[in-house]
């Protein structure tokens, strides 16, 4: 196999193929099919360039991401002209007179006649082992203004659906479980990391901040290190700050503080893999000060709200590994070992004997760790969710509270814990794992309204701010901060209503909704899933009222 060649196909797609082209899972237009069985009957394209060429995530089948994604449109001398890759197999390969057309996250495998084969589609690991290579993923770059469920998590901020969503699921859960949302600078000096233990055990993979301007720096006599910042890879040092600000008493305990906040990681630039593995990230952070008395009840607590939280996405392949102490540590080897069988009890009770795995000398350099791996679609494992038992930092920090007895000279013992780790990374396993087809609930498309002409678009965007809650639908000046608010276009585009509910499944809404003369009059619309042909005739009220039961289902 090291000897084939792939052959990339770069087509120059103008803006009015990209309006027909298709998000999912759907027939590629003809137009280009035609493109594509010509380029393969000439064989190499003159507009085939190695450096064109996407490059393939390191594992090969990595999740895409904002390094293979072609995301500037106009790319091709900005005339409005975009650029689509199509893989057409492999030279010589028995399987050239194949074309993999893949749209992430779906996959199209086009026959010799240019059909798309859609049992490839549910298919993909047969494919993988018909072909005898990877699938390889190319993002389009479609010019429309929500086609963004990938670019836009590079950043977190997703475009106020998936992302916004899972953020807010897990705020809610932290508040049910008694988490305090704090919020934590990104940068502090080194004397914080030195203080920490960072400094001597995880500098290289910080990042080191240093002002231009030194004569900001208060004066101080010493080493440049005096004035050096490090961005935060983590927030405990900050929380154990916070701890410290105060005087705590054993009744107080264990007391819980929740970030959300961006960390950054010097990953190796070869081990960045789409958004599986970035620099910077977030977390769904959280770090609880506890006495001995507690850890069994924190452990197993956040044991079930991962199991719970993983069952609401269906996702019930979890593996459990306890990692313990690496050659590189801190503390004393007797504290590792209490701590070490510590965790192997809980993992016991909350998970059942022999339903988790040792990893020797993986563990954290301040506590063993409970890591918890999901497979994606692909059957590749990520890491998401960790537990990490600590004795060490609240040392360093000379954490304190007072107990029952009056005693003040006691340290609690920190618990760092995330459930979907990075929620990047989690992002990414959902996209495989749904295949493009969000549910309603975490969907940044959940309805379309299609009115049948002109004079139905009044009606439908009073039907649009009545589902878009009380944000938009509100007589005050000020919108509310909380309500049921549901993402949901107008599409008033002069298209036949089949072109515009063919588009509205394609593009991943949840729900069509139409509008004609008839349900105005009868003063109800109609309603029907992505999914289901049926259709239903609802009034506005009914519409809204399903809806906040889907999403209080989480479905
Ligand atoms: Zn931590």
């Amino acid at each position: 196999m090291a000897a084939a060649r792939r052959l990339w196909v770069k087509l120059k797609l103008s803006s009015k193929h990209l309006a027909r082209f298709p998000r999912f899972d759907a027939p590629v237009p003809k137009s280009i099919l035609k493109r594509i069985t010509h380029d393969e009957r000439k064989g190499a394209s003159p507009s085939i360039s190695s450096s064109q060429r996407s490059s393939p995530a390191p594992d090969g089948t990595g999740t895409p991401g904002p390094s293979n994604n072609t995301n500037s449109t106009g790319g091709a001398g900005g005339s409005g002209i975009s650029q689509y890759k199509i893989n057409v197999g492999l030279k010589g390969d028995s399987t050239s007179g194949l074309t993999m057309n893949s749209i992430n996250p779906a996959l199209y495998v086009l026959d010799k006649s240019g059909k798309p084969c859609r049992r490839w589609i549910k298919k993909q690991k047969q494919f993988k082992s018909f072909t005898g290579f990877k699938m390889k993923y190319t993002k389009y770059d479609a010019q429309e203004p929500r086609s963004k469920d990938v670019a836009n998590v590079g950043s977190k901020a997703g475009d106020g659906g998936v992302a916004d969503s899972t953020d807010k699921f897990m705020k809610n859960q932290q508040i049910k479980y008694g988490f305090q949302e704090v919020v934590t600078p990104l940068i502090f000096k080194t004397k914080l990391w030195k203080k920490s233990g960072h400094w001597d055990n995880y500098k290289d993979d910080m990042f080191k901040v240093v002002g231009f301007d030194m004569s900001k720096e208060e004066a101080v006599e010493g080493s440049m290190e005096e004035h050096e910042y490090g961005l935060k890879p983590m927030n405990c040092p900050s929380h154990c700050m916070i701890f410290a600000k105060f005087d705590r008493s054993y009744n107080e305990l264990p007391v819980r503080y929740s970030d959300f906040s961006s960390l950054h990681r010097n990953e190796a630039s070869g081990a960045l893999s789409g958004l599986t593995r970035v620099r910077r990230f977030h977390q769904d952070d959280g770090h609880i000060f506890c006495n001995v008395s507690h850890i069994d009840a924190e452990i197993k607590n956040t044991l079930n709200l991962i199991k719970d939280t993983y069952n609401v996405f269906g996702i019930n392949e979890i593996e459990y590994y306890l990692s313990t102490r690496p050659e590189k540590y801190i503390g004393e080897i007797e504290t590792w070992d209490e701590a070490e069988s510590q965790l192997k009890k809980v993992l016991d009770e909350a998970t059942g004997k022999g339903s988790w795995q040792i990893r020797e000398g993986d563990g954290a350099f301040y506590g063993p760790k409970i890591d918890v791996l999901l497979t994606d679609a692909f059957n590749k494992k990520h890491q998401v969710g960790t537990i990490q038992l600590d004795f060490q930092l609240p040392k360093r920090f000379d954490l304190k509270y007072v107990a029952e007895d009056g005693s003040r000279d006691n340290q609690p013992i920190l618990i760092h814990r995330a459930v979907f780790g990075s929620l990047e990374r989690f992002f990414a396993i959902l996209l495989d794992h749904y295949q493009g087809k969000w549910p309603f609930w975490i969907n940044s498309r959940q309805a379309v309204i299609i009115p049948i002409n002109n004079t139905h678009v009044e009606a439908a965007e009073k039907l649009q701010r009545t589902l878009s809650g009380d944000i938009i639908n509100t007589q005050d000046p000020i919108s509310p901060l909380t309500g049921f608010n549901f993402h949901v276009d107008v599409d008033k585009r002069p298209e036949t209503v089949g072109h515009r509910t063919k588009d509205a499944i394609q593009s991943g809404y949840s729900h069509i909704i139409m509008i004609g003369d008839r349900d105005i009059a009868n003063g109800t619309f109609s309603i029907r899933s992505r999914d289901d042909r049926k259709v239903s005739n609802l009034t506005a009220d009914e519409i809204y009222q399903k809806f906040i039961d889907l999403e209080k289902k989480y479905m």
